[in-house]
């Protein structure tokens, strides 16, 4: 009578904690990648750097005010001034790597440390040494958002919104027939929303500080923002570009509120995906840089001959991985190990005709 008293309690309790286990475990069947080019584990983990603050070459006249909105004695405190959202809600709900005080170190596996060659090992898996210039022709390596558009149920349901109108080349939109929506290029296609065409005409419309190359963020990210809403892909490329842009120029205040309204995009793009019954507890975000930038003075540069250049951090969140937070264990990490990892969050494996690094998944677990 007692056992059998028991064995019910312990039925009943295996039954409701069932449920909840089942949720936790649940696969995610939606993707949605996020770069920001070259914006440096410094700030990420640990905000405003007060030295080059200070610096009358980088502070743009404006140093009380950018001590004022982004300073806090301690890294912790400070870097939730630059990334509110990100610190505070998205960590916490996921794994972040990179934040090398930890000897958690995340690198680019390719020697160059500029942007193709970065986004070409974070998308195919495989640094191919050959790649070695910006203005690289269309990439000849098969990309994983190209493969999983070639798998069932996810064809024509793939997308990228970047800002760098290179992305073309890179992710070689003509053979991976994944559309680009890249710089000043339109979204296409009719029935478009009146947001649609809205942004649209703006984007044309808008100050081109890069010339034709590469446009204002903002326009990428309603573009992107406005196609999930409507479209529905099951996997969305997000590559914002102004933290890389303004950190070039020198201007640490740009740098910094380019990254602080990142932010706040991420926000406005997890609260969308928490309240969309397609999107919810389904969907993996995996966000990270193609490179890092100097030290010191340097940082407003990055390339092979530039101490740091190569250090690089990511995030990802997914309903079938452990919420742990930043990561703070001794590890090495290498961007070419992301691309397979994308494939495997969605539970497939990418297979290319080139070589391509290991995924994550045993580390993430
Ligand atoms: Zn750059």
């Amino acid at each position: 009578m007692f056992t059998q008293k028991i064995k019910k309690l312990v039925l009943n309790t295996w039954c409701l904690l069932l449920p909840a286990i089942a949720m936790s475990q649940q696969k995610a069947d939606h993707l949605i990648v996020i770069t920001t080019d070259g914006f440096r584990w410094q700030e990420l983990f640990t905000g405003m750097d007060s030295v080059i603050a200070n610096n009358a070459k980088f502070n743009q006249s404006d140093s009380a005010a950018l001590f004022k909105k982004y300073w806090r004695n301690h890294a912790e405190e400070r870097r939730k001034l630059v990334m509110p959202f990100f610190w505070n809600s998205l960590a916490p709900k996921g794994q972040v790597y990179g934040n090398r005080g930890y000897g958690n170190y995340v690198n680019t596996a390719n020697p160059y440390h500029f942007s193709y060659p970065g986004y070409n090992e974070i998308f195919t898996g495989n640094p191919d040494t050959s790649i070695n210039s910006n203005s690289y022709p269309p990439n000849p390596q098969i990309n994983v958002l190209e493969y999983l558009q070639q798998q069932p149920g996810y064809k024509g349901r793939v997308a990228a919104f970047t800002a760098w109108n290179a992305f073309n080349r890179i992710l070689n939109e003509q053979r991976s027939g994944v559309p680009v929506i890249a710089a000043f290029d339109t979204t296409p296609g009719s029935g478009l929303t009146q947001q649609q065409k809205l942004i649209n005409k703006m984007l044309l419309n808008s100050y081109k500080p890069w010339r034709e190359e590469e446009c204002l963020d903002v326009f990428t990210h309603y573009a992107a923002m406005e196609y999930l809403k409507t479209r529905k892909p099951k996997v969305l490329y997000i590559a914002y570009g102004e933290t890389d842009e303004w950190a070039h120029s020198g201007k640490y205040r740009d740098y910094l509120n380019a990254a602080n309204q990142w932010d706040k995009w991420l926000e406005e793009l997890w609260i969308f995906l928490q309240t969309d019954a397609e999107y919810k507890n389904r969907t993996a975000l995996v966000i990270t840089v193609d490179h890092g930038r100097g030290l010191n003075e340097e940082w407003t540069t990055h390339g092979k001959t530039v101490t740091g250049a190569d250090e690089i951090w990511f995030a990802i969140i997914s309903p079938n991985l452990s919420a742990k937070g930043e990561i703070k264990a001794r590890v090495q990490l290498y961007q070419q190990q992301l691309a397979q990892t994308m494939a495997n969050l969605l539970g497939k494996e990418f297979k290319a005709n080139h070589p391509v690094a290991e995924g994550l998944m045993s580390v993430l677990k």
